[in-house]
């Protein structure tokens, strides 16, 4: 059943956001909305949830309520909404009494088409009462996956939104998120009292992001080759395990020659709001950080996500790596990972708080990321698997679907290292593993009279790095597994016993070291596999970003907010040089045009005979 799209908000869509057509479910979410009913949006990052509500809340009479847990980025997002020429306001506790007092004056005059405000502060007594004496046009519930209290990003406050339902019942509330969980989905309905709601359930695939994950070798040397490889010129965020790598890497990147920025716990909130700022606005800017660095990053372009360690579960790549791309343009998620990751992270699991069944069932989370790193047919279909989601055998977007894995025999190689281990009583890590079979000769080797071992130097054949790869996959398939109470010993498990008599076959992956493949393009999405700037028109992009920069400066407001990089490309491409023909370029409407319009224009005149 789908519903003829409602042409007053078709009209907004066009003349005040300035886009051609609604995408996917937009248009029946919106028509919904509009008609008073309640709605349930779960739908990826970059899929459009905001104009889902934007435009009920214009086109029905009243104020638009958008509940938000992002303090820090409301100023951005109503600035956004001015460039527009709309009038959005918050409420939160930034503000000095005398500007919530103006708001509140501006709200009882029927002023405001959206208002944005924190959880905590919709449920306290005086703004459920000033909020009682408005007409609302819907209440927006973003980032609803804040009621589950098994999330990262739990809030207590959302808990008290049911409030809604029960002081509102005439008001429409639509709930938002882009977690993909059916667990999630559950709570926010029966928290929040969805259960008659209507429910939009988007695929979560991110077909412009491409995935890439590969083998450490020299961190340092492959993030920097990545990047200056694929990314000389944009914004991403490397994501590190601690603040010790955070600064570090962090500091590496800035002598060679990138903007990069650290963020962590550990950092002052001054700090941590003027790096965040500064991603936020100036161009080409790298964060480094811990995963304190994340929600609600609302920066449309950042062309890449890095992981230079391994998260703990495929949840946690899915979110971080979703920040890569909102725009729809092609964006990268990259990341290396090695057998000392496993080993952190099993070691850091049984060191946790929790009991047996929460560490097992972190452990099989760990699992399925491993078997991600670790599979030799397509990502996106293991990774969309894992959300329920099914899909074709070929996604031509990631790194295995575009250079095929090769593997090899890998049995007498299996055998050679399980009886290692067995031999050695199961006692030691990896590193020493390796040595025996090399027949090195250390200290450590003769101190526990190694050199005397059958398997000492029968490895010979194969270098230290293979070795590394044959441990990691017999880890990651469960042959062997490491013990986190013993400094990283492996030990063998019962699987194992077929393949250490030689009576299982065994094929291994042979290992890329991502420094080395680079600037891939797929097969799906070829033409828009980059926005690649050709050389000659490289001095008109120069000059429309730098306008740009200009004019973001003046109205102190991020680029993004003054037009998105898919506005300034297609100008680029058309190069407009009229009213109408800027009109049609997607991401330009009325307001815009009057506001931006005429530099642009100004400058592309300057660069053709119109
Ligand atoms: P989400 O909140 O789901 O992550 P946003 O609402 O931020 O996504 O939208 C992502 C980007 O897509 C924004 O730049 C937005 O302006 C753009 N967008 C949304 N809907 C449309 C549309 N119908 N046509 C063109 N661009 C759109
Ligand atoms: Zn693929």
């Amino acid at each position: 059943m789908s519903n003829v799209t409602n042409p007053h908000a078709l009209s907004i869509l066009r003349n005040t956001f300035g886009y051609a057509d609604f995408r996917d479910q937009q248009a029946d979410i919106i028509s919904q909305a509009i008609s008073g009913q309640d709605v349930l949006v779960l739908m990826p990052t970059g899929g459009g949830k905001s104009l889902c509500y934007q435009i009920p809340a214009l086109v029905r009479s009243g104020v638009g309520i958008v509940i938000s847990p992002l303090i820090a980025l409301m100023q951005d997002q109503v600035d956004a909404l001015a460039q527009l020429g709309l009038n959005a306001c918050f409420l939160n506790s930034t503000l000095s009494i005398d500007e919530v007092n103006h708001i509140e004056r501006q709200l009882l005059n029927g002023n405001v088409d959206l208002l944005y405000i924190a959880p905590e502060r919709l449920i306290q007594s005086r703004t459920l009462n000033l909020l009682s004496q408005l007409t609302i046009s819907i209440f927006a519930i973003d980032e609803a996956h804040c009621v589950s209290q098994w999330g990262h990003d739990f809030r207590s406050d959302y808990l008290q939104l049911s409030i809604l339902a029960q002081q509102f019942p005439q008001v429409p509330r639509m709930a938002l998120t882009a977690t993909a969980d059916e667990r999630t989905k559950q709570e926010i309905i029966d928290r929040l009292q969805l259960q008659h709601a209507k429910k939009y359930i988007s695929g979560f695939d991110r077909p412009n992001i491409q995935y890439r994950i590969g083998q450490k070798d020299n961190v340092k040397k492959q993030l920097v080759h990545f990047i200056k490889n694929n990314h000389p010129k944009d914004s991403g965020i490397v994501y590190c395990l601690s603040r010790k790598r955070v600064e570090s890497f962090a500091q590496h990147l800035s002598q060679q020659g990138f903007t990069a920025l650290p963020y962590h716990a550990g950092l002052s909130a001054e700090i941590r709001a003027l790096h965040q700022k500064r991603f936020l606005r100036e161009d080409n800017v790298i964060i480094v950080a811990t995963i304190a660095f994340g929600m609600g990053i609302d920066k449309p372009d950042v062309r890449f996500v890095a992981h230079i360690d391994l998260p703990k579960s495929i949840e946690a790549y899915y979110q971080e790596t979703g920040r890569a791309g909102r725009d729809g343009l092609p964006s990268t998620a990259w990341m290396i990972y090695g057998m000392q990751d496993v080993v952190f992270l099993s070691q850091m699991m049984q060191d946790s708080n929790g009991n047996d069944q929460f560490k097992r069932a972190e452990r099989s989370k760990l699992d399925a990321m491993l078997a991600l790193c670790e599979v030799t047919g397509c990502r996106r279909k293991v990774l969309l698997n894992y959300f329920n989601e099914q899909t074709g055998d070929h996604c031509g977007n990631c790194d295995n679907c575009l250079t095929p894995v090769e593997t090899w025999d890998g049995a007498i190689a299996a055998q050679k290292a399980l009886s290692t281990v067995y031999r050695s009583e199961q006692r030691f890590g990896v590193v020493h593993l390796i040595d025996i079979l090399l027949g090195a000769n250390n200290q450590k080797i003769k101190q526990f009279n190694h050199q005397n071992l059958s398997t000492y130097g029968i490895g010979k054949e194969l270098d230290a790095n293979t070795w590394r790869s044959v441990f990691r996959q017999l880890v990651v398939r469960g042959f062997l597994s490491i013990d986190a109470d013993n400094y990283g010993a492996v030990k063998l498990n019962e699987t194992c016993r077929p393949l250490l008599n030689g009576q299982q076959a065994l094929l291994l992956r042979k290992d890329v070291a991502l420094s080395i493949t680079s600037k891939s393009s797929g097969s799906r999405t070829a033409k828009k596999q980059k926005i690649s700037i050709e050389e000659v028109d490289m001095p008109l992009w120069l000059k429309l970003k730098a306008c740009r920069k200009r004019l973001a400066d003046e109205t102190n407001v991020p680029a993004f907010v003054v037009f998105s990089d898919a506005t300034l490309h297609e100008m680029l491409t058309y190069q407009p040089c009229n009213k109408e023909q800027m009109l049609a370029i997607s991401g330009i409407g009325i307001t815009k045009f009057e506001r931006f319009g005429a530099e642009f224009l100004a400058v592309l005149t300057d660069f053709q005979s119109c």
